[in-house]
């Protein structure tokens, strides 16, 4: 079975430009991924629930 990947747009907590990321929206997952722009190291909590995607997004060093 493949996963429909879902593309989010989030805001990067360090340089503040819109990125856009492709998310797993078959569950919930915490995971960390480089901004496309400046390369900082993004935390990113997708929160799945029913049909909604909540996007949570962090610098890697200070965490949730
Ligand atoms: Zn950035």
């Amino acid at each position: 079975m493949i996963t429909q990947l879902k593309e989010e747009t989030i805001t990067c907590p360090f340089c503040w430009e819109l990125i856009e990321i492709l998310v797993d929206p078959t569950e919930s997952q915490t995971y960390t991924e480089d901004c496309s722009v400046c390369c900082h190291p993004i935390l990113i909590r997708c929160e799945v629930d029913l049909h909604q995607i909540n996007l949570v997004v962090t610098q890697e060093d200070l965490g949730f």
